[in-house]
């Protein structure tokens, strides 16, 4: 009744079927035909919650990967463009219309106003704002190392809010195994919502629903309307990609057929059926998936106990006769979605292989994701360490693109002499990590050092960092574009004149060249111009001040960043894409580890280092050799991270015998064999050895723990983030120093901080830290009225509007931000009074 209100019975009719046609259920089709349809599904839906509410069905779980979709770039384009073409279509009537009224139509690519759809594109993706409140969609590929990069392209974010709980979503399902890392999530707020993809993921596609539901229908599913009243009773239900098709008899020997022809190649691949017994609901039903963004994974088909796998096919992959598809169209391994593994019994390892298997596991370390497969003996460890090195690894320097000095990144780091793991997982090759690793393999002991390892600090020996451990370089692009404005005027790349508007200060220009651009390999500090850039005033008003001198132009010379030091690296003059001159300079800065300077193993453990110790005072081992690292010992009972340990006596076979070590999650060498290895090297096989001290050459009481372990450089360096204040600038508003590092601001003595200095009866202190030096003003004040008082030029003294001569006007030390508050007030309506009273 609330269609079109009040207009003649046919027309809401009418409406009220368009309204049905097109905006109910529109998944299901947007024409009359859909209607019949549309009633089933509704019916189905009605039909479930009766018969939950009856205790017949269990109830769905939202969490299940069954019932999750991904959305990929194809379907989220498909949206834009959806929005974007019905943009321009409207807008090509609106224009037909406007034409139209003004006299005849001359042609029709007059209406057709260009840019609609390319703008609309260009918008999203620049800012990642899909609109209606999708936010993030597109975001910046991470560059830090190429573990970071992979990992990027293969994250998952939850549309859910992150501010609410959801304790449930958040938490690891059971169907995430081998679709989802277990381990790769951020801590805090997006835990649980932003995912990982694992290694075996892979994601439908989709295919025509059509051909699927003919091919059930002519393999005996009887169609919703045709079926006879006894089957539509008794029979399973059969739907595809969730809608009901029809009903079947015996159902599971359909699932069966499907999945053998699916193996065969006479269906799709992409195609997944599961059968549901009456333990889910009262009847028996049949789900066929072929729709897309469905998370898949691949397992060895076992037939009557044994795998399809067999070593002819595995020599048939190796001798490059076959590849991965191959496996798939042959029907050897075959790809379920979380659905059909319902109806899966699937083996972990070979060994367990039985009758009864249906399945068996490829891997068991493909359920990891990307940063989580780099860790050597994942499986020892506790498992919040693995998350955090899930996090830290995408932290770490390395070689993020092998190309980088062609490359202009905005930012970007390069670790000076990377070195592949010692210790190694299977899927670093794999992955291409080993080409452009991102750590060094350091020997670490596991001993305190006069107290500088204390709180995980770490102690370097400062040889080790000479020979370029550890040392990596930083490069920033500085870049300035030649803007084309109204009326012709153009920027211009040159050497500033003195007299300019904006003129820094010659100083400044001293290392450009006559071109206006830096020249290569100068060094330069903050302030610095490395761009002299001249511009036309920006309001025409500008022009008339200086009519007879012709139009002035301002300084917007490109200059350091005012914290940064470095060497110009290279410089490149090119075109923007307006066609208008751009040119951008790489800023190269050696960054050699430095007290403070953030490190990591591959076991959540990280640290800064806390002190740099001459290799003469650093302890050594018979043999002489002194550590890299020392770590302290108190950093392991409570994180129990033994994968470290087990990684440090690795890494030291590995470097005696010369061969890594293979520390693959759940599969490798184990500890076991690692401390016979020891043995066989002529090391004591608890992985400790007799030590002395470098400062009185006197041996230890106790054996030192001492092994080879791949630490991580990480980019928080002090470097990019001392700072202090003297003096400085004041932000216009409230004439309270600037916030943040880059622009010189002072450190916020906080409200806690505050309450400290209250604490101690400090007030003197307190007084200078937050008046002072901060925004001291002098505010004058009737105090007759309680009112502000202002300055007279004529009469050259403060008066008071309101009391005029009966005024008596005082001064008062303020802070600035006060006297904001009160104008605030007073924009307000609000009048506030200062009521003065003689210092006691
Ligand atoms: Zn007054």
């Amino acid at each position: 009744n609330r269609v079109a209100h009040g207009q003649v019975e046919e027309y809401r009719v009418q409406k009220a079927e368009a309204a049905l046609d097109k905006n109910f259920l529109p998944h299901i089709g947007r024409t009359d035909q859909s209607r019949k349809d549309k009633a089933f599904f509704l019916g189905e839906m009605a039909s479930r919650a009766i018969e939950l509410q009856l205790g017949r069905r269990k109830t769905d779980d939202k969490d299940h990967f069954k019932n999750k979709r991904l959305r990929l770039a194809g379907p989220l384009l498909a949206d834009l463009f959806r929005v974007a073409f019905r943009n321009l279509t409207r807008d090509i009537k609106y224009q037909l219309e406007r034409i139209g009224v003004k006299g005849p139509i001359i042609t029709v690519s007059v209406a057709v106003r260009p840019g609609i759809v390319t703008e609309r594109f260009q918008h999203a993706l620049a800012t990642g704002n899909w609109g209606r409140g999708r936010v993030g969609v597109t975001q910046l590929l991470d560059r830090t190392n190429h573990i970071s990069t992979l990992s990027h392209l293969r994250r998952l974010q939850s549309p859910l809010s992150r501010s609410q709980p959801n304790f449930e979503a958040r938490d690891l399902h059971a169907t995430h195994w081998g679709r989802l890392c277990p381990n790769e999530t951020p801590e805090g707020s997006n835990c649980g919502l932003v995912k990982n993809l694992a290694l075996s993921a892979c994601i439908s596609v989709g295919i025509n629903p059509e051909k699927i539901k003919q091919l059930l229908f002519s393999s005996g599913v009887a169609p919703v309307l045709e079926a006879s009243e006894n089957l539509r009773l008794s029979g399973a239900k059969v739907f595809v990609d969730g809608n009901i098709v029809g009903y079947c008899d015996s159902p599971q020997e359909l699932a069966r057929e499907f999945r053998e022809k699916r193996r065969r190649g006479e269906i799709s691949t992409e195609v997944n059926v599961a059968y549901f017994s009456k333990t889910q609901g009262e009847r028996e039903e049949l789900y066929v998936n072929c729709d897309e963004g469905r998370v898949r994974r691949p397992l060895i088909i076992v037939e009557n106990g044994t795998p399809k796998l067999q070593r002819e096919h595995l020599d048939k992959i190796s001798s490059g006769e076959w590849s991965w598809e191959d496996l798939v169209k042959n029907g050897i391994v075959e790809y379920l979605d979380a659905e059909e593994e319902e109806n899966a019994y699937v083996a972990l390892t070979p060994e367990e292989v039985s009758p009864e298997r249906t399945h068996v596991e490829i891997a068991t370390y493909t359920t990891l994701g990307i940063c989580s497969s780099t860790i050597p003996y994942a499986e020892h460890n506790q498992s919040p360490r693995n998350s955090y090195q899930a996090a830290m690894a995408k932290q770490a320097l390395g070689i993020y693109a092998t190309n980088f000095q062609q490359r202009v990144d905005s930012r970007s780091h390069i670790l000076h002499y990377p070195q592949v793991p010692i210790v190694e997982t299977a899927l670093m090759a794999t992955m291409g990590y080993k080409l452009r690793p991102s750590g060094q393999n350091y020997v670490v002991a596991v001993l305190s050092f006069e107290g500088y390892n204390m709180e995980d600090a770490l102690v370097f020996n400062k040889a080790s960092i000479e020979r370029g451990l550890g040392r990596s370089t930083f490069f920033r692009i500085y870049e300035a574009e030649c803007r084309q404005y109204l009326g012709g005027l153009k920027d211009k790349f040159t050497l500033p004149e003195a007299g300019t508007r904006g003129y820094r200060g010659e100083q400044y220009y001293r290392l450009l060249e006559p071109d206006g651009i830096i020249g290569l390999e100068a060094g330069v500090a903050g302030g610095d111009v490395l761009i002299g850039r001249i511009s036309p005033p920006r309001f025409l008003e500008e022009y008339k001040e200086f009519e007879v001198k012709g139009p002035s132009m301002r300084d917007t010379s490109v200059d350091m960043r005012p914290s940064e030091t470095g060497i110009v690296d290279a410089v490149f003059i090119t075109e923007s894409g307006e066609g208008s001159k751009l040119v951008k300079v790489r800023v190269r800065d050696q960054r050699v580890p430095e007290l403070g300077d953030k490190f990591a193993s591959r076991h959540g453990q990280k640290g800064v280092i806390g002190l740099i110790v001459p290799q003469e005072d650093m302890p050594f081992t018979e043999d002489g050799i002194v550590p890299d690292v020392i770590v302290n010992p108190h950093a392991i009972p409570s994180r129990m991270t033994v994968g470290q340990f087990i990684e440090s006596l690795a890494g030291k076979v590995a470097s005696m015998r010369g061969k890594p070590v293979d520390g693959t999650p759940f599969s490798n060498e184990t500890p076991r064999e690692l401390r016979k290895a020891l043995v066989k090297l002529g090391f004591s096989n608890t992985g400790s050895e007799v030590f002395y001290s470098g400062v009185t050459g006197q041996k230890f009481v106790a054996d030192v723990y001492v092994g080879v372990i791949h630490y991580q450089k990480l980019h928080h360096m002090v470097a990019d983030k001392i700072h202090a204040r003297a003096r400085g600038q004041v932000q216009m508003l409230t004439r309270q120093p600037t916030e943040g590092r880059a622009r010189g601001g002072g450190l916020r003595f906080g409200e806690m901080e505050r309450d400290c200095l209250i604490g101690h009866g400090a007030a003197m202190l307190l007084r200078d830290r937050l008046l002072e030096e901060s925004d001291k003003y002098t505010l004058y004040i009737c105090e007759t009225c309680g009112h502000i008082a202002y300055f007279d030029m004529k009469q050259r003294k403060y008066v008071c509007k309101l009391c005029e001569d009966k005024a008596k006007i005082s001064p008062v030390i303020v802070s600035y931000a006060f006297k904001l508050l009160l104008q605030e007030l007073m924009s307000l309506c609000i009048s506030p009074k200062l009521k003065l009273k003689e210092k006691a």
